[in-house]
């Protein structure tokens, strides 16, 4: 066992004074973890272990940790102002730079984070339509948001699987706020016209992750997803594909790059910055012109910081350099890491399975990948969590919910530790002495 002392002497003086001790709630799983640096794929704690990072910032830092062009382009724009609260010549270019990436954008706004971006892209559906429903899938998150985090988990009041009630996440969240939000299962059409014939005219977006990674990569297909297109183009309803995962993570276009299928609006975030807080959502001009002379509101002290605003422009600018090639080697590498992980678990003959895209992917306890989200409530949690925390001893960080994180910065001595350190902690498994 590693010696953690002052990791856990921090632990206990930020639980006295930082709430639950920890920053975020999407943080828990490794609570207890105090990170004193970082340097490309890997990470150093408190008291001097390393650990091979695959959370890189919930898919933020996509270049790694400290990557060059971010710091070399932020120290440049400190000297010049952090922020202005009016237009720069970092939101001109990055706008310009964002509506060229995105199939679905004649225009953009940036916020702070996804949670506020996606906010912006449901007001402006309600705007555009003049009706306040909207429609979600059972398993996806978008953010915090009272009107939308709502069904990111099931329980046993979500009700059948063709049908899903609408479950607040929290205590806080106002009971009402189910009144306008109609939950619908993924990967299912024939329960989606079902609920669209009852439904279809009060909606005003169909939102979701066109690639779900928040409970466990699923890769629905290109013919899925352009049948929604199709159902919300018959209902006049607007589709927004939530990106704040997959974009400028699948390539530069996103999954909708990726799977042909172009959505009215778009959020993304995350991996566009290589980790200073900027997100934002495109789109259409006939919705994006609501927000002229502010007919539709979306405000934000924050919104375009030259700081953030310049990392997103070296983060783009890298990721696009010789046509792509880093998400062609982030593909490369996370499909080799699915590969080697389904060999060490078929070789131990536990019941885990690993499958995605490639630039995330994910562990899941079952002895084959689910399809639809309700397929993994009957998954080992138990194994997953003995799994994630043996790795996490073993100086390998990955998501506590299976996923991991592929970056540029990460290479082949990379893989190759984590395959080594995987096989130990497979055989432990199955000794069931971990
Ligand atoms: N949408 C999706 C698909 C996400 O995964 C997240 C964050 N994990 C959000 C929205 C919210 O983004 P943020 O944490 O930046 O508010």
């Amino acid at each position: 066992m590693r010696d953690q002392q002052m990791s856990q002497a921090a632990t206990r003086r930020l639980s006295k004074v930082l709430a639950g001790g920890i920053g975020s709630g999407g943080r828990i799983d490794h609570r207890g973890l105090f990170l004193t640096e970082g340097t490309g794929a890997r990470v150093t704690d408190a008291d001097g272990h390393g650990y091979i990072d695959y959370m890189m910032g919930f898919g933020a830092l996509i270049l790694g940790h400290r990557s060059a062009p971010v710091v070399d382009a932020v120290q440049a724009a400190l000297g010049q102002g952090t922020m202005f609260g009016a237009a720069c010549p970092a939101e001109l270019e990055l706008a310009e730079r964002v509506v060229a990436c995105w199939p679905c954008a004649d225009m953009c706004r940036f916020t702070s984070s996804g949670t506020e971006a996606v906010q912006a892209a449901l007001r402006l559906a309600r705007a555009a339509t003049g009706r306040d429903k909207v429609l979600k899938f059972e398993g996806h998150f978008h953010g915090w948001g009272d009107n939308i985090y709502v069904s990111v988990k099931a329980s046993v009041h979500s009700g059948l699987n063709a049908r899903p009630h609408a479950l607040r996440m929290t205590p806080g969240q106002p009971e009402t706020v189910l009144s306008d939000v109609v939950v619908a299962p993924w990967n299912d059409l024939p329960a989606l016209e079902a609920i669209l014939s009852d439904h279809g005219r009060d909606i005003a977006a169909l939102i979701l992750e066109p690639y779900p990674t928040n409970n466990g990569c699923m890769d629905s297909g290109a013919a899925y997803l352009q049948a929604l297109r199709s159902l919300c183009d018959r209902n006049g309803i607007v589709l927004i594909f939530d990106e704040v995962v997959s974009g400028f993570r699948l390539g530069l276009s996103g999954a909708q790059g990726h799977y042909g299928v172009t959505p009215d609006l778009c959020t993304f975030g995350k991996a566009m910055a290589g980790g200073m807080p900027i997100a934002g959502f495109a789109g259409k001009r006939d919705l994006m012109a609501l927000l002229e002379g502010n007919q539709v509101s979306h405000l934000g002290t924050y919104n375009s910081n030259a700081i953030s605003a310049v990392a997103a422009l070296a983060t783009i600018d890298t990721l696009a350099k010789d046509d792509g090639a880093a998400f062609a080697r982030i593909t490369k590498y996370g499909r080799s890491l699915t590969d080697g992980f389904n060999e060490i678990f078929r070789r131990h003959n536990l019941p885990l399975c690993a499958d995605g895209l490639g630039p995330v992917l994910s562990i899941f306890a079952a002895a084959t990948p689910p399809e639809r989200y309700r397929d993994t409530l009957t998954h080992d949690a138990a194994l997953l969590a003995r799994l994630h925390q043996a790795l996490l001893a073993e100086g390998i960080w990955i998501f506590g919910r299976g996923n991991l994180m592929i970056g540029t910065a990460h290479g082949p001595a990379e893989m190759d530790e984590t395959l080594e350190k995987m096989d130990r902690v497979a055989s432990t498994l199955t000794n069931g002495k971990s």
